[in-house]
């Protein structure tokens, strides 16, 4: 039985796994991001263990995602310096002599959940992680969107609450960006507490509801998703959901007129259907992609 190595490569993990042609996991194992030069060798030892037909890989990013570029498949203008301009893809293609996939985290997400988890049967899919950062991706007629560059959604401007303790933000590109507003570390930073502890009730949540409200009514009126997955870190706190329906709707106003909205959203803003294996099940997709044959 052919064998697919996947990797969800994280600013602080690491994590890799080894698929049978099924989809099923067989093995996964995690290491901390060091510096390229400490990493890369643990990884490969983790993959030279399985006779791999193909490598997945769903990274951080900015990344490289042009095929017609010298330098696809690295990783761009990261804040982690060590992995900037990292030719990863080509690493592990060298290393492996195998073909290798290879998209953004959150696309590679986006792509798991519409083929089999919350977005199983839809056309037009958006992944959306609220975690160390906030990072989407869409998967439109079952292809991860890219253009330019790739989607980078977790970045856009939001309308700042009057109230807000911290209007400035905290992202160190736009200050009040999104992911600056409403990431766990713009979370903890503006109550000066782990957003773990915060209890539901705190004001803090009315005001993440908001801003993340402000991203699904965006992506509702740009892409018109079928599905919005919210996961990451944050989205283990589950009153978030109603909340965010909530304030969607109440931003759409009732502009936007489908059973889905006149729902209530409750089956259009979901959680993940994969928990959190999205991302590593995304990078197994990408190498079967990789190598053609559709899982
Ligand atoms: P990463 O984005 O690094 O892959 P996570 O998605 O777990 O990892 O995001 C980590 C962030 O999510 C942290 O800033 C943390 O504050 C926040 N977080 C993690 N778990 C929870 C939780 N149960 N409730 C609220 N916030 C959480
Ligand atoms: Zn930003």
């Amino acid at each position: 039985m052919r064998m697919y190595g996947a990797l969800e490569a994280g600013g602080t993990k690491m994590v890799m796994a080894a698929f049978n042609s099924e989809g099923v996991m067989i093995e996964h194992a995690a290491v901390p991001t060091r510096t390229p030069e400490q990493t890369v060798p643990e990884m490969l030892a983790f993959f030279r263990r399985f006779p791999l037909s193909a490598l997945g890989i769903g990274c951080f990013g900015p990344l490289n995602l042009n095929r017609t570029s010298a330098t696809y498949g690295s990783i761009t203008s990261t804040p982690k310096l060590a992995w900037r301009n990292f030719p990863i893809l080509r690493t592990f293609r060298d290393a492996l002599a195998i073909p290798v996939g290879f998209d953004t985290d959150v696309n590679g997400a986006a792509l798991a959940e519409a083929r089999l988890g919350a977005g199983r049967g839809a056309e037009n899919c958006l992944y959306v992680t609220v975690g160390t950062g906030i990072g989407a991706g869409l998967v439109i007629h079952g292809r991860p969107v890219h253009g330019l560059i790739h989607p980078e959604m977790g970045h856009i401007p939001v309308r700042v609450r009057p109230d807000d303790p911290m209007p400035e933000g905290c992202c160190p590109y736009h200050g009040a960006c999104l992911e600056g507003m409403a990431a766990g570390p713009a979370i903890e930073k503006r109550w000066n507490c782990s957003a773990k502890d915060l209890p539901q009730g705190h004001p803090a949540w009315d005001l993440e509801s908001d801003y993340l409200a402000q991203l699904c009514a965006t992506a509702m009126l740009f892409f018109s998703p079928e599905k919005i997955i919210l996961g990451g870190g944050v989205m283990q706190q589950a009153f978030l959901f109603p909340m965010i329906r909530e304030k969607t709707l109440a931003l759409l106003n009732g502009y936007l007129c489908h059973p889905a909205v006149d729902g209530g959203l409750t089956d259009l803003i979901v959680p993940p259907g994969l928990g959190t294996a999205s991302g590593i099940t995304g990078a197994y997709l990408l190498a079967r992609e990789e190598e053609g044959d559709r899982a």
